[in-house]
């Protein structure tokens, strides 16, 4: 039996302005008030797991411990087949660069791997979604969602953030890059996450 959210106020465990918008619009229908930690001036805590569930939990528990209130986290990342699944959990760290982190450096990076491995065509991938709502009290709450696909180049589209250039979802045309962000919301694994969340603990 998971643990219902009773309404009230809610922290987007994240300083990732591209995630805090996409989970900010996915709970908009739930009434709860949502507010980040990087609006509560909260410091971003080490991930030092090496899972998404891990990393996710650290995000979530830090936060609910600073502010007093129940804490949604995200952890995320595309997995390439080819790359043995690689960038996985370490997708944000292959963005790092001395100046902040730089997504068209990181996505170069995963192409240029893949060529040089001659890795046949079609280049799968899976982008993974793993929340974690966490309480004041210590309790928590995970919920993981998948999108399959592959990776494509060039970069194409200017919507979304992160790989989402890079990224055909299987059955679609466009990149997540391209895509409307309200098609996107539908069938994201961020979405496939969240319908779980919901049904586990807003129901
Ligand atoms: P973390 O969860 O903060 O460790 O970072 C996950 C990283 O995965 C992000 O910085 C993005 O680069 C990437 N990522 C996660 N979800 C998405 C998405 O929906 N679109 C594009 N990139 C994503």
């Amino acid at each position: 039996m998971t643990r219902k959210l009773e309404g009230g106020r809610l922290v987007i465990a994240s300083h990732n302005a591209g995630k805090i918008r996409e989970i900010g619009a996915l709970l908009a229908p739930f009434g709860v008030e949502v507010i980040s930690a990087a609006d509560l001036g909260l410091e971003e805590p080490a991930e030092t797991e090496d899972t998404f569930a891990g990393n996710a939990r650290i995000k979530a528990h830090y936060a609910a411990q600073k502010s007093g209130l129940p804490a949604l986290s995200d952890d995320s990342g595309i997995m390439v087949d080819a790359l043995g699944g690689d960038p996985g959990v370490y997708t944000a760290d292959w963005a790092e660069t001395p100046n902040g982190r730089d997504f068209k450096l990181a996505m170069t990076r995963v192409w240029t791997l893949l060529e040089e491995k001659a890795a046949p065509e079609p280049r799968t991938a899976r982008f993974n979604a793993t929340l974690c709502l966490a309480w004041p009290d210590g309790h928590d709450e995970i919920f993981e969602g998948q999108v399959e696909g592959r990776v494509v180049w060039p970069m194409r589209g200017e919507n979304g953030f992160g790989f989402d250039p890079i990224f055909l979802p299987d059955g679609k045309t466009q990149t997540f890059g391209e895509m409307d962000p309200a098609e996107k919301h539908e069938m994201s694994h961020r979405a496939v996450a969240f319908a779980r969340l919901v049904e586990g603990c807003f129901a």
